[in-house]
């Protein structure tokens, strides 16, 4: 997979390059290349932003070095191009798993009071939201996104760290993890988990996930 982004911020997507996404960017699983999008502007002092027309408060994207770099790095336009934006559809495991089958992915960052609608229209094929609040930036939400989605990406898991079984990979959130010591600070491991009977474990972790669901997110069950 290749993921372009295009930012004010290029320098912000360095902790993307620590951890299990830098070893699986060194393994070239993915590539990930940032793009400054002031380095396109073609006003003298490499102005980004403007003023809204019909007023308000502070300042919005100017449309010529986002229109520059989106094309200049997409040229045949093979990327899904994404602008983040609180407007935008929410992210959630289904659509993640829907983006780590493409491609090419471009994330599009917004900053001030956002982007140029012009910009959408004509350049953007769909726009993300990481949740309902507002971000100074996007550069925020890419990352997550760019996180999220890389995990799908076949091999930047290893086999101790599979998506098969966490949370919302059944629709459910997961069960309780335990580790050693058996007995920390007085509490013990549930005794189920050193029964070495696997199909207890199996029914007492699958007894947790509805448990914690129920009581955390009725809306994953269907229930309001
Ligand atoms: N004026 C915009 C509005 O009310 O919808 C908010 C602009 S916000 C201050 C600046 C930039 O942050 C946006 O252009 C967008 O790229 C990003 N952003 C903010 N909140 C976000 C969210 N929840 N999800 C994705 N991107 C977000």
């Amino acid at each position: 997979m290749r993921i372009e982004v295009l930012t004010l911020f290029p320098e912000m997507f360095d902790s993307l390059k620590v951890g299990i996404l830098g070893k699986a960017q060194e393994k070239g699983l993915f590539t990930l290349n940032t793009t400054n999008i002031r380095d396109y502007s073609l006003d003298k002092h490499k102005k980004v932003d403007d003023t809204p027309f019909g007023g308000g408060a502070g300042m919005v994207m100017t449309p010529q070095p986002l229109h520059d770099s989106i094309n200049a790095v997409d040229k045949d336009h093979k990327c899904l191009r994404i602008y983040l934006s609180p407007k935008g559809e929410t992210l959630s495991q289904n659509l993640v798993q829907k983006l780590a089958k493409e491609e090419n992915l471009m994330f599009v960052c917004g900053n001030y009071e956002g982007i140029d609608q012009r910009i959408i229209d004509l350049d953007i094929d769909m726009e993300l939201s990481i949740g309902d609040y507002v971000l100074t930036g996007g550069e925020m939400a890419a990352m997550v996104a760019i996180n999220a989605v890389s995990r799908y990406i076949d091999g930047v898991l290893g086999n101790q760290e599979s998506t098969s079984e966490e949370s919302f990979s059944n629709g459910l959130l997961e069960y309780p993890q335990y580790t050693h010591p058996q007995v920390f600070e007085g509490m013990e491991v549930p005794e189920v988990l050193l029964s070495g009977n696997h199909q207890n474990i199996a029914k007492w972790r699958y007894e947790k996930q509805l448990e914690i669901t129920k009581e955390r997110r009725p809306d994953l069950l269907g229930d309001k």
